[in-house]
């Protein structure tokens, strides 16, 4: 089993789940994955650091080379997460942090069974609707979208193996992070030390 940690974060749209990740990136032991997208680049966004950005036909290509540790279509773009890298990072000692949706995330769980699968949730849905609201990215009609597909993304949360509400984001940053400290105490990540401590102990 991996020392580093591969940790998957999701949740519904308008949750905080980019501020978190961010936020998460002041340890400079976390390295975040930068996905690969078939979408448009929006306003603000920096190409190599916000997405890498592909049209449908290189995408595919990258899908069909084996160069996607996970992919999924949303909102009819591709969005997958390139596979080199993470290994890249993993075995260079940093915890990786996937930021991606929920048909991803089951991908990565089957491709790695010790991934570690965050799902943050909005305190309540009223909440989650001013959040959508305020930040004036979607029009009425894409905000119920967005609400729908709330619903269903919380389906899927039973298959994830931690919740986390983002209610206060200083303290939902904290709790991903004691989530990652305790898994790192896993014993199935430390049979190494047990191993040591044992031919110690036999030559005592
Ligand atoms: P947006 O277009 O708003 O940046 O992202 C739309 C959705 O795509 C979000 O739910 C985001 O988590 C998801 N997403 C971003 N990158 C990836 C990825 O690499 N793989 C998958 N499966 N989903 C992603």
């Amino acid at each position: 089993m991996n020392k580093q940690l591969l940790v998957v974060i999701s949740g519904p749209s308008g949750t905080g789940k980019g501020t978190v990740c961010e936020k998460l990136l002041e340890d400079e032991t976390i390295f975040l994955s930068v996905s690969a997208t078939s979408r448009e680049q929006r306003v603000g966004e920096t190409a190599g650091v916000t997405y890498h950005y592909h049209s449908a036909e290189q995408f595919e290509k990258l899908i069909s080379s084996g160069k996607m540790l996970e992919w999924a279509k949303y909102n009819g773009n591709y969005y997958g997460t390139p596979k080199d890298k993470v290994l890249e990072m993993m075995e260079a000692g940093r915890d990786v942090l996937l930021e991606i949706d929920v048909q991803g995330a089951l991908q990565v769980k089957k491709a790695f069974s010790d991934a570690v699968l965050i799902f943050i949730l909005p305190p309540s849905a009223a909440e989650l609707r001013r959040r959508l609201t305020e930040r004036g990215r979607e029009n009425a009609e894409q905000i119920e979208e967005r609400i729908g597909a709330a619903y269903k993304e919380i389906c899927v949360a039973e298959e994830y193996d931690y919740v986390i509400v983002n209610d206060n984001l200083d303290e939902c940053v904290t709790s991903v992070l004691e989530v990652m400290r305790a898994e790192k105490r896993r014993v199935c990540r430390n049979t190494d030390k047990l191993d040591a401590l044992k031919q110690e102990l036999e030559k005592e």
